[in-house]
């Protein structure tokens, strides 16, 4: 039987969806789950802080990171730059954890070309298209433009969820994070992410 090999846990959806709120969760909940931390150049929130929530670099830096094949994935997403870096992958894998990626379709889809058998891939998508505004709005933390960009952006993230081995509505907030946790449960006994002596 093949030795056990952590899971990369793809978490994809349009912005205002709720997945930061249920990643953090499940983070918290399990000791073998690793946030990674993406690289961006978007200005830091008021409630954020480097390295915490992203590691914030300049634009500068981010094209250095590409240049030196830093990154295991990155895209433009809503006018800003978003990587993956490598380094935050192999370092979770090797000490056999899991890793949990909250990222863009584009992102989403270069992970799953990379990795097929250990990215575990999970939409989570809004009700409807006006919960979605509604909360985005209700967040308080992005301009007008911003919101409109991202809502707009949001149609073209939904195309995509086929390309995803999951879905989970976020309609109601605990019944979401009961499902992506059974999936997690799931996943986790695949026999390929299996270790066992006879
Ligand atoms: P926000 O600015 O609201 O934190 O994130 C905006 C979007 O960027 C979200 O859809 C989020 O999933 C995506 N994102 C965050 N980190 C990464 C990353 O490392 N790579 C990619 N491709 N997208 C990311």
């Amino acid at each position: 039987m093949k030795k056990s090999k952590g899971m990369i846990i793809v978490i994809t959806g349009p912005s205002g969806v709720g997945k930061t709120t249920l990643s953090n969760r499940l983070v918290k909940e399990y000791d073998d789950i690793d946030f990674s931390i993406s690289v961006t150049t978007r200005n830091p929130r008021s409630n954020e802080t480097d390295k915490a929530e992203y590691e914030f670099v300049d634009p500068e830096e981010f094209r250095e990171y590409i240049a030196d094949n830093k990154f295991a994935e990155w895209a433009l997403v809503h006018g800003n730059f978003y990587g993956t870096k490598r380094s935050t992958l192999k370092k979770a894998l090797e000490n056999k954890k899991n890793v949990l990626l909250e990222v863009d379709v584009q992102g989403g889809m270069q992970i799953k070309g990379q990795f097929p058998e250990d990215a575990v891939m999970i939409f989570i998508a809004p009700p409807d298209h006006n919960e979605l505004k509604r909360r985005l709005k209700g967040r308080n933390t992005d301009s007008e433009e911003v919101i409109e960009r991202r809502l707009f952006n949001a149609l073209k993230e939904m195309l995509y969820i086929d390309n995803y081995e999951y879905f989970i509505v976020n309609d109601d907030l605990e019944e979401a994070y009961r499902v992506l946790k059974l999936i997690i449960e799931t996943e986790k006994y695949k026999t390929c992410r299996r270790e066992y002596k006879f």
